[in-house]
């Protein structure tokens, strides 16, 4: 079975991705703003958020989902919020046919 994601996922690339981000959030199509900061309570204010989530946990995500293509271009530090955003976009544009599907090379 081959690996999901590269051997220095999380002691190399996720803490560079982090620090590029400056620890706060790097938005999504549907928060382009969204700059929640790492382990800061959540926006109360801020519509979408899960009510399970008191704090923000920023993850990196490959924007086409798939962790091995470790371009920086690829990966965004993202908010539970804007990973769901921009998770459901991408089903959407795949279903829509504008987006190699995961795991899919794009040569052009
Ligand atoms: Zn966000």
């Amino acid at each position: 079975m081959p690996r999901r994601y590269p051997a220095n996922w999380q002691s190399e690339i996720v803490p560079a991705i982090l620090a590029r981000a400056h620890f706060c959030c790097e938005g999504s199509f549907a928060h382009p703003a969204c700059r929640a900061a790492q382990h800061l309570p959540r926006p109360l204010s801020d519509p979408g958020w899960s009510p399970h989530e008191p704090v923000v946990h920023l993850t990196v995500v490959a924007l086409d989902g798939v962790p091995m293509h470790t371009d920086p271009a690829n990966l965004k530090a993202l908010c539970p919020r804007c990973r769901t955003s921009t998770e459901a976009q991408r089903r959407a544009e795949m279903r829509r046919g504008r987006q190699p599907r995961a795991r899919q090379l794009c040569l052009f």
